[in-house]
């Protein structure tokens, strides 16, 4: 049995230059190692003279758990005074980053644990509090500080670019009138990497941000997704003017499935005089239209056959349905000339009069993103890679039932997605 108290430290509490107190294991709560840091000389940090211990500050800190019990550590910090008249110090109290960092409320280790925790294994802050019997704040503040040193202390976490993305998502809803704001991922699309996440769905801060990498940079960037989106074409022009532009396939097809909505409900309320009911037949259309026509089962493609019979007269819905199959075939082209005389086809072909208004407001958007469209088939990048990303900071932000503040959800985030070297983890610093 070893009863020595530096020895207990060292098979036990394990923290270099500590002696334990003491241990106290009060029934029902946590565990607590009482332990103080060994006695040296400390200087004043202002002249340099020995300073005098003043008295003790007992600070109690989160630690991690022993044998399956919360713990505490409890650190009786010396406070000092500086015996020198003239000197401005007056007392301070001792730090020590090995056993926490300034201001920090966990244990060091703790704080790096609760990080890898959050932050690699996407569990979610509440998880990590419940097994440290700790609040909320102590453990998300851990993981944004050791989190911040490990996504924005590291130069080399991402290199030179190919295909670069930029998306909208959803970040919050604020206030009363649940405000919609929103941020922008910017994401190296080839390696699947969040590179970083801006405030806004305008084109000022990605233009900000791709400024600050330097003109050495952007020029490695050969190829520029996204969606179709006035605002991230512009930045694209200003600051990446020699990249290809390419529209992401996901987008344009969404874009010709929306009009199809758009009509579905239209050509529903001309006809009823209502939104769509259980029975009505657009009503119970709507999944089948919107769905893949080659994934239509024999017995599927009827029913939508004689839905449509039913509910759209005028074929309205049916014209908006094949105009959605067709700007999927433009996929379905491997070659870009084959892709460009298609789409000039389906331009020239949507133009006309007698269409309904959704499949001409359609072809106008062809029209419009005819270049960045086509793009895609002389290289296959997609948005693709930054939906998954986006799926991804959808579960961080599930997992922390809702940011609001745009620091948390950024280094979240990119410790989830923007693949952080964990390596570092042992060594950063925390801000
Ligand atoms: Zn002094």
């Amino acid at each position: 049995m070893i009863t020595d108290p530096i020895a207990i430290n060292e098979h036990f509490v394990k923290l270099d230059g500590v002696v334990v107190l003491g241990i106290d294991d009060p029934e029902g709560g946590p565990f607590r190692a009482h332990v103080e840091t060994m006695e040296r000389p400390h200087g004043c940090p202002s002249c340099g003279v020995v300073a005098h211990v003043k008295d003790r500050d007992r600070v109690e800190l989160v630690d991690l758990p022993v044998y399956g019990h919360p713990s505490r550590l409890v650190w009786h910090k010396r406070r000092f005074r500086c015996p020198e008249e003239s000197c401005p110090m007056g007392t301070w109290t001792e730090e020590d980053a090995r056993i926490a960092a300034p201001r920090m409320a966990m244990t060091d280790r703790a704080g790096r644990e609760s990080t890898r925790q959050v932050g690699k294994w996407g569990r979610s802050v509440n998880e990590v509090a419940r097994d440290l019997d700790c609040d909320w704040h102590t453990v998300n503040d851990a993981v944004v500080a050791y989190g911040a040193g490990l996504v924005d202390d590291d130069p080399h976490r991402f290199g030179d670019v190919v295909a670069l993305g930029l998306d909208e998502v959803l970040f919050v809803r604020r206030g009363d009138m649940h405000r919609k704001e929103f941020t922008t991922s910017i994401v190296d699309v080839e390696a699947g990497q969040l590179l970083d996440i801006v405030p806004g769905r305008t084109g000022t801060e990605p233009k900000a941000w791709l400024e600050a990498q330097g003109a050495e940079w952007r020029s490695k960037v050969t190829y520029a997704t996204l969606d179709l989106s006035g605002p991230y074409r512009s930045v694209f022009n200003a600051m990446l003017p020699d990249a290809t532009q390419i529209a992401d396939p996901f987008h344009v097809v969404g874009v010709a499935t929306r009009k199809l909505d758009e009509c579905r409900r239209r050509v529903q309320n001309e006809l009823l005089g209502h939104r769509g009911r259980k029975s009505d037949p657009l009503y119970r259309a709507r999944r089948l239209l919107t769905r893949a026509e080659e994934r239509l089962s024999e017995g599927g493609r009827e029913k939508l056959l004689g839905l449509l019979r039913a509910g759209d007269p005028k074929g309205d819905v049916t014209a908006s349905w094949h105009a959605k199959e067709a700007v999927r075939e433009l996929y379905a082209h491997a070659d870009e000339q084959l892709a460009t005389e298609w789409i000039d086809r389906l331009i020239e072909d949507m133009s006309d009069k007698t269409w309904p208004t959704e499949v001409r407001s359609l072809g106008r958007t062809l029209l419009h993103w005819k270049h960045e469209i086509i793009a895609w088939h002389r290289a296959h990048f997609t948005n693709g890679p930054t939906e998954a990303m986006n799926n991804l900071i959808k579960r961080v932000k599930r997992a922390a039932f809702g940011f609001t503040s745009f620091r948390n959800y950024r280094i979240r985030s990119l410790l989830y997605a923007g693949k952080p070297n964990w390596s570092l983890l042992a060594t950063v610093r925390p801000r």
